[in-house]
Parts: structure tokens; sequence; C-alpha cells
């Protein structure tokens, strides 16, 4: 049986030892449930943007004006706060598929 590691071992917890970490954490792997945009519905008015918890909703710009938004897998958990406030219902939410 291997060795537990000892309390001075351990990294200290809740700690950000170095900024903007958070970038490396790809969060999207908790998600349960994958939001799907239907670009035939979405009227660009960023509620979804502007709620999101993870800052996982990207926007693309052409010229000064929003041309699309999508979301970023790498970081979206899943928390269907989007589809809820998306005013045109144009989010839906799936269940995650793995593999
Ligand atoms: S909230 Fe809905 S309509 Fe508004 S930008 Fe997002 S997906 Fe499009
Ligand atoms: S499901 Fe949650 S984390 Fe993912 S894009 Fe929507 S609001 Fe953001």
């Amino acid at each position: 049986m291997s060795k537990k590691p000892g309390w001075r071992e351990i990294p200290i917890g809740t700690v950000l030892t170095e900024a903007g970490s958070s970038v490396k954490l790809k969060t999207g792997s908790w998600r349960a449930y994958r939001p799907i945009i239907d670009h035939t519905k979405c009227v660009r008015c960023l509620m979804c943007w502007l709620f999101c918890p993870d800052f996982s909703v990207k926007i693309s710009e052409k010229e000064g004006k929003v041309e699309r938004v999508d979301i970023d897998y790498d970081y979206c958990k899943g928390c269907g706060i989007c589809a809820e406030v998306c005013p045109t219902k144009a989010i839906r939410m799936e269940p995650e598929v793995s593999g």
C-alpha cells in the first residue's frame, strides 16, 4: 500500500496561487445538459451572454455589430440559465452524450 501524504505535502485549498488559472479548468466536463442555440430564432439580444455565470457565451462581431452568439462548450457547465432567460426560446437543453 502506498504511503498517504502528510498534511504538509497537501496543497492549500481554496487559494488561487496563480492569476487567470481558471482558464485551465475546463468545467465543461461537469455538464449533464448541453445548451443548443437555434440560430434561426436568435435575435442577438445577448441576454444569454449577460446572465451566463461562466462567461461561456461567445459573441462574434462584424463591423461593430453582433453577428452571432455561440456556446463555449469547454467552459459551459450546462446550468440552463441561458435557456431560461432567452426571450425567443432559441436555446434548448439536451442531455449530454458522452463519447
Ligand atoms: S438570449 Fe436567445 S435570442 Fe438572445 S442572444 Fe441569446 S440565444 Fe439569441
Ligand atoms: S448552460 Fe449555463 S454555463 Fe452554459 S452557456 Fe448557458 S448559462 Fe452559461
